[in-house]
């Protein structure tokens, strides 16, 4: 059921689930088809979290749409969907056919599939096959439980030393993807590396809120009750067992609780260290926050086109590939998510533009309005200054143009910092050791790198409500099941 805001909620629910982002959502729908009683508790006014769009006014037309985190995601996804939400689901998920990079050092197209790459590798970059293919092996059986002391510039420097063009070809895609630096752990490279690998990169036809909304009707045909516009201030915990949740003056009852909220938000702000050990404490200050995202949105006039020039482009002026230039405000690498008129047919606004890069929050927390609203301005410029230099003339074709900051992050998801890939590989296991803390308390969302991005946040909800439903299984009492 779609609860009201003002509805009064006096179930007992066997689960609370805080937070409708893919790993949410994909929880309490698990536990629903399980048969428990869930209630998803979203701040924002619409579910999905970071897959999420917004709709803006055109001159002309209907309205401009733009997906903020639709940009690829590995294959695994249909699986995912099939198996924990639905087969029509699943059937909207497509191939993203061209993926460019173009950059001083190569300007290359791929479908992304190993099978390219590593004809690019040999063909392209002078590789020797079997040297490649070493390396394609040890990425495909690498694992979480593997030694995580070897980093990715460690990786790289064993393979591919003083070649910056092979790194970057490697690299920057998982870099956009979900923050990876040449300084994190080389598992989580070659774990979401080759998830990628296995097939290319897909998308959702029809869009983020296509996909959200049939995940929101899914949902409510599971039984699972959600109230949007409710922010949870506290997870009620009681003799170390997570019991409800607090949303102002109303206490919510429950046996159990899944946070999708931020792993610090859930620690520091829901739960209270008071309910944690010292040690684990000690560990969870020590959790790095993944880096954050900027992003220009432009819509282009109703009736202008463009040609096909690939979905996702690679762009970069910088002479050679380093992770920390990435993160530069002065944005000189961005990637262009194209999304051409088979994305929406039936919306008049066809073409929408949306360049992307990674962000340090600390570059944009501390500047004045004016200053904010200059370095926005500048990211817009900037953003349509190099598009022209790939379809010469967009400028006037351009409609609608905004931009987005870590600020903005921040204020939508209550992410610390505006965290755009949640925490960095330390945070897996924090969120994981959560409910050995807090009995009946599972967090489920962006951590580790692994379990971040549209994959790693559904399949991480999916392994929490396993656990969660373990647990209750072990401990259903007559009372519980009003026997
Ligand atoms: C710019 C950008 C581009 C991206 N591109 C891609 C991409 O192309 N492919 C890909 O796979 N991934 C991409 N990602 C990453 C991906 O979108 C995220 O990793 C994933 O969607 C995160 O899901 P999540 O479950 O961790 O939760 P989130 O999406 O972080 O959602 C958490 C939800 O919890 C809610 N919440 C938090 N606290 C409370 C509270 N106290 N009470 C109630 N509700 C609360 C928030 O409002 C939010 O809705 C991108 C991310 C960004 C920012």
């Amino acid at each position: 059921m779609l609860l009201k805001k003002n509805d009064k909620i006096t179930k007992n629910y066997d689960v609370v689930v805080v937070g409708s982002g893919l790993a949410g959502m994909t929880a309490a729908n698990k536990l629903a088809m399980d048969g428990r009683s869930v209630l998803l508790l979203e701040a924002h006014n619409k579910l999905g979290g970071f897959a999420t769009w917004f709709r803006r006014p055109a001159s002309e037309g209907e309205r401009h749409i733009f997906d903020i985190s639709l940009h690829g995601f590995p294959y695994g996804m249909v699986k995912t969907c099939r198996r924990y939400w639905s087969k029509e689901i699943a059937a909207c998920i497509e191939r993203v056919p061209k993926i460019r990079f173009i950059n001083p050092q190569f300007d290359i197209e791929t479908d992304f599939t190993k099978e390219d790459y590593i004809g690019i590798l040999v063909e392209k970059f002078g590789l020797d096959k079997d040297y490649v293919l070493g390396f394609f092996k040890e990425l495909r059986e690498m694992n979480f439980y593997d030694d995580s002391a070897q980093k990715n510039q460690d990786l790289f420097e064993r393979y591919f030393k003083g070649r910056n063009d092979v790194v970057r070809f490697l690299l920057e895609p998982m870099a956009y993807a979900n923050g990876s630096t040449l300084e994190d752990e080389a598992i989580t490279f070659g774990i979401v590396f080759s998830n990628f690998m296995n097939k290319g990169a897909y998308i959702f036809r029809g869009g983020t809120d296509k996909l959200i909304g049939m995940m929101k009707d899914e949902l409510l045909k599971n039984g699972v009750d959600i109230k949007l516009q409710t922010k949870v201030d506290k997870i009620l915990i009681e003799d170390t067992k997570a019991v409800g949740v607090k949303i102002g003056d109303t206490t919510v009852h429950s046996r159990t609780v899944v946070s999708n909220s931020s792993l610090h938000g859930t620690i520091f702000s829901l739960c209270g260290k008071e309910n944690f050990s010292p040690n684990f404490m000690e560990k969870a200050q020590k959790v790095r926050i993944n880096t954050s995202s900027c992003q220009v949105f432009m819509g282009l006039k109703e009736g202008e086109s463009i040609p096909h020039i690939g979905e996702l482009i690679f762009y970069s002026d910088t002479k050679n590939f380093n992770t920390e230039d990435l993160l530069s405000p002065k944005a000189e690498s961005q990637t262009f998510s194209i999304y051409y008129p088979e994305m929406r047919p039936e919306l008049p606004q066809k073409y929408a533009i949306v360049s992307s890069i990674n962000a340090r929050y600390e570059d944009w927390v501390n500047l004045s309005k004016e200053e904010y609203e200059e370095r926005k301005q500048y990211l817009i410029e900037n953003a349509i200054k190099t598009f022209e230099k790939i379809v010469p003339g967009i400028r006037e074709k351009i409609d609608y143009v905004t931009a987005s900051s870590p600020l903005t992050v921040e204020k939508y998801t209550h992410h610390h910092f505006g965290s755009s890939f949640g925490t960095k590989f330390e945070g897996l296991e924090v969120s994981k050791e959560i409910t050995n803390e807090v009995q009946g308390l599972y967090h489920s969302g962006s951590v580790g790198i692994i379990m971040s991005g549209w994959l790693g946040a559904a399949n991480y909800g999916v392994i929490q409500a396993h656990e969660l439903n373990l647990y209750l299984d072990s401990n259903t009492t007559k009372e519980d099941l009003h026997v």
